[in-house]
């Protein structure tokens, strides 16, 4: 490889790596494997060793994989939190312990520990009170998620015991366990919500919730490995992880010191097996050098303790072979494959089926009918079809026939171009589809009303309901046919489709589910129109003037509005009382900011006067200069350094603009005159 080639491959494999960073740490939402990341990483670090010319301190094999978001109040770290150096190699754990060896003098430990598959969590204890809850962020600041980690069950508000320090932080990760889990994908797939691709996603997307109620439905749970050096003065890290126990901080008592490298393989075996019966995932072994003097000595580099390695297993896989393939219908007509499998016990949960996601991914694989098949699941991505062992493929086995029509209502397929699926076009009349489009409308982020597939099922079979405005044309009488209903519970279903009037349009237009118009999309779009009038009336032009709508979008919600059923249906829904307009108000707000001075700094979306105008209608003050009394710093684009910098001193969050707008009530945006002068909300 010449210099050029090499310059060009590094800066590749950068921009690869911190886009699968990103996706991974930030969207919860990774594509590829962390065995192929790894691979990755290891090959720019031998480049940049090679060629320390092209070597930058920005490089992803020098910086954490950040977290941060926009939403959280960051505060920094007292210590920096850091990577592991990883390996799947036990030849690179000897070399490790050799480098070690060769360090240090004085005779030393290891203590071995699991490598649990969460997301990282640093807590801050003060007076023997849980104080503050960080994310890792980017290593130097973290994302404040204290309202969270306080819904998790395992962590303790109160320390027991005695001689804690005054403040210290201790650090872990939060798990979701396997379990939970699979209770939370169950509850996203009826609600047609993407699934999350293992339980380190779910965690991690679970911490960064802004609902702490909804964290604490989440099942999670938290198990604690380390105190930064210097907090406490125990002469090991297994010493002050015990101590840390008796303090009532949860511990993980699956660790074990080991004195040479013989003792470290033994462990990393037993785990390799024993690890499949533990109910959350890890996926590997950390190896600690024991004693903190030692510690010291060895330090760091800039992105991990040299005097720590990460042994990492490899994915774990199964064979097993395919029973039968269904092809299921979504709730946007999208036809899935999916391998119903000889159920076979991988990676701490039976998998049963698995995702077949496509026709080209059939054919990519080779997959024939009856065929065995890996599956891979390893602390990854949810069951995967990875290949076929062709050597017991039956003679004379066929590919499966994707089918041409919709296996529930019999319509030819589709598959409009640039898609990868097939789609069932009968979007209005097939059952599937319409029960599938009934259950979202109620499910608990659009309607948020009381029921789920079984009622939708009964109501459709009997056909009292077809599409959403159906629901509210509902009588007592006609629930109290449907088999197992009373009147308590005809009841409770009729109060909550009233309750539901009062949903903000925001969610009314996520609930009627136009394609492409997730929550967030609809939010944009409620807000940018205002009314669905005028957003009826939009041209494909005035759609993609919203950021973030392109399009794909633009063209659905355009056409969506030009069938005469949906805009019959629309007129229905508002006949029946549904909010059709984001919440208009004069005079104040809300009360949400009341007793609160806040600091602005920098730019926002809207003019700074507006900003303001908004923190008082919202019963907030402004002031000018950061002080003890202030709330927050509401920090925009390019906020002052002495601000920021006083903030930080004096401990004061800093918020930025959607933090700030999510603690005002729904439907409360920047204040802005109208044609009259007059504050108006919109
Ligand atoms: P890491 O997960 O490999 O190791 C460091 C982390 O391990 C620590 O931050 C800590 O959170 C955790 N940990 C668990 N048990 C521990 C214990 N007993 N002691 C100490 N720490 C423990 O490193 P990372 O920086 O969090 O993430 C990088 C890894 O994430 C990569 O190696 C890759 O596998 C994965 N990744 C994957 C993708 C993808 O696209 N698949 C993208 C980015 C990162």
């Amino acid at each position: 490889m010449d210099y050029t080639q090499a310059k060009q491959r590094i800066e590749q494999l950068r921009a690869v790596l911190w886009e699968n960073s990103r996706k991974y740490y930030v969207e919860n939402a990774p594509t590829m494997s962390d065995y192929d990341y790894d691979q990755l990483m290891h090959e720019l670090e031998d480049l940049e060793r090679a060629y320390p010319e092209y070597a930058t301190p920005d490089s992803p094999t020098r910086r954490v994989g950040s977290d941060l978001e926009t939403g959280f109040a960051k505060y920094p770290h007292k210590y920096p939190m850091l990577s592991l150096g990883n390996t799947y190699s036990i030849g690179e754990v000897e070399e490790f312990a050799e480098r070690a060896s060769k360090s240090l003098e004085e005779p030393f430990t290891y203590c071995c520990e699991l490598k649990f598959d969460g997301t990282a969590i640093c807590l801050t204890y003060r007076n023997g009170k849980l104080f503050r809850a960080l994310t890792r962020g980017d290593g130097v600041m973290g994302d404040d998620v204290t309202a969270n980690a306080r819904r998790i069950a395992n962590v303790p508000e109160t320390l027991k015991g005695s001689g804690w320090p005054a403040e210290f932080e201790i650090r872990g990760e939060v798990l979701m366990p396997y379990d939970s889990f699979d209770r939370l994908n169950k509850e996203r797939e009826d609600n047609e919500d993407q699934p999350f691709a293992n339980p380190r996603n779910a965690a991690s997307g679970s911490l960064k919730l802004q609902d702490p109620e909804e964290v604490a439905r989440r099942g999670l749970m938290c198990t604690l490995y380390h105190i930064p050096t210097g907090q406490v003065d125990f002469p090991t890290h297994d010493e002050a992880l015990k101590a840390a126990q008796e303090w009532g901080l949860p511990v993980s008592g699956e660790r074990r010191l080991c004195r040479n490298i013989d003792e470290i393989e033994a462990f990393i075996a037993h785990w390799d097996t024993a690890r499949k019966q533990l109910p959350f995932a890890t996926d590997g072994i950390v190896i600690k050098i024991n004693e903190m003097d030692a510690q010291r000595q060895l330090g760091y580099t800039a992105k991990s303790p040299r005097w720590a390695v990460a042994y990492k297993f490899k994915a774990e896989q199964a064979l097993t072979p395919i029973l039968s393939i269904d092809y299921q219908v979504g709730r946007t007509g999208a036809v899935t494959p999916v391998a119903n499998l000889e159920p076979v016990f991988l990676s701490g949960t039976m998998v049963k089926r698995a995702t077949l996601v496509n026709e080209d991914q059939i054919e990519m694989l080779d997959i024939c009918e009856g065929d065995w098949v890996y599956v891979e699941k390893g602390g990854e991505i949810i069951p995967k079809i990875t290949g076929v062992e062709e050597s017991r493929r039956q003679p004379g086995a066929r590919r499966p026939a994707f089918p041409k029509v919709c296996p529930d209502c019999g319509t030819p397929l589709v598959r409009p171009e640039g898609e990868a699926k097939w789609f069932c076009p009968n979007i209005d009349g097939c059952p599937t589809q319409i029960k599938g489009k009934l259950v979202h409308f109620l499910s608990r982020k659009a309607m948020n009303v009381l029921a789920g597939d079984a009622t939708v099922d009964q109501l459709y079979n009997l056909d009292l309901v077809r599409t959403p405005a159906d629901f509210y044309d509902l009588r007592e009488s006609q629930l109290l046919i449907l088999e197992g209903w009373k009147e308590r519970s005809a009841r409770r279903f009729l109060d909550s489709l009233s309750e539901s009037r009062n949903v903000p349009f925001e969610r009314v237009l996520f609930a009627i589910g136009i394609r492409y118009v997730g929550e967030t999309t609809a939010r944009d779009i409620a807000r940018h129109f205002g009314d669905i009038d005028t957003l009826m009336g939009a041209s494909k032009e005035d759609l993609t003037a919203i950021p973030d709508v392109g399009e794909v979008v633009a063209e659905s919600v355009f056409q969506y509005f030009r069938d005469e059923r949906h805009r019959a249906e629309i007129q229905r829904l508002r006949a029946a009382g549904l909010r059709m307009a984001v919440a208009r108000s004069g005079g104040n707000a809300s009360e949400a900011l009341a007793g609160k001075t806040i600091v602005i700094s920098g730019n926002f979306s809207v003019s700074r006067d507006e900003m303001k105008a908004l923190i008082e209608a919202n019963g907030g003050k402004n002031s000018g200069s950061v002080s003890g009394k202030t709330a927050f710093l509401l920090a925009g684009s390019k906020p002052g350094p002495e601000k920021l910098k006083k903030a930080e001193a004096l401990g004061v969050p800093v918020l930025d603009e959607e933090a700030f707008r999510k603690m005002l009530p729904e439907g409360s945006l920047p204040a802005v005159g109208d044609e009259n002068g007059e504050l108006t909300l919109f």
